[in-house]
């Protein structure tokens, strides 16, 4: 999938049948925003509005993740959102590990083509892609590194509907990713300044 553009992966997610769940789905879901984001958000799976609309975060989930985005200056067309499974599992049951490794190929390559500085993972099932051992409530808001990309793990919006508690973390989470972005933009720009190069040899 290496060569494929993002268009082309989108087209391909459209008409998948790699796994089970395209014999339930009513839409694929690709994901949506900017192709040249320097965040990207990765949920879990679509549910019932995303299935039928085929857009992601569309529902009550969809809208509390709208506001969080606009309590830091940024909206929807400015960030990459899309989920580990693209296809609605059946009663937003949890998917399934051959579902996740069925689907995998297809969120590998558009993390490889948006390149993001940060990607904030929305859930467990994101989360354990990069950090397969751990517990969201012990690591979520924390960035760590990987290469080039920083990746921040936190709760799920829905999480906050169900458990109100949960909200006000969610939020301050949310709240750290400017600073994280601008840190990971100061790292690149000394690396490419050829004075700030010489200042480290000196
Ligand atoms: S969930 Fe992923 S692998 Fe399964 S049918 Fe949908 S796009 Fe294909």
């Amino acid at each position: 999938m290496i060569e494929l553009t993002m268009a082309e992966v989108e087209d391909q997610i459209r008409g998948c049948k790699l796994c089970d769940l395209s014999r339930t789905r009513t839409n694929a879901v690709p994901g949506e925003g900017s192709r040249s984001a320097e965040i990207m958000f990765i949920g879990e799976a679509p549910g019932f509005h995303e299935d039928r609309n085929g857009e992601p975060f569309v529902g009550a989930a969809g809208k509390f993740l709208n506001e969080m985005l606009e309590s830091i200056d940024l909206d929807r067309s400015s960030v990459y959102i899309t989920n580990v499974v693209k296809c609605r599992p059946p009663g937003n049951r949890d998917p399934l590990p051959d579902e996740i490794a069925a689907c995998s190929t297809y969120i590998d390559r558009q993390i490889e083509l948006i390149n993001p500085k940060v990607v904030v993972t929305l859930g467990r099932f994101s989360m354990s892609r990069w950090f397969p051992k751990e517990r969201i409530s012990r690591i979520h808001g924390r960035p760590q590194r990987f290469g080039d990309i920083t990746v921040v793990p936190m709760y799920h919006p829905a999480a906050a509907l169900h458990q109100g508690s949960l909200r006000a973390t969610i939020e301050a989470d949310m709240k750290k990713l400017p600073q994280i972005v601008a840190q990971m933009q100061a790292e690149e720009d000394e690396r490419e300044d050829p004075d700030s190069e010489q200042m480290r040899l000196f």
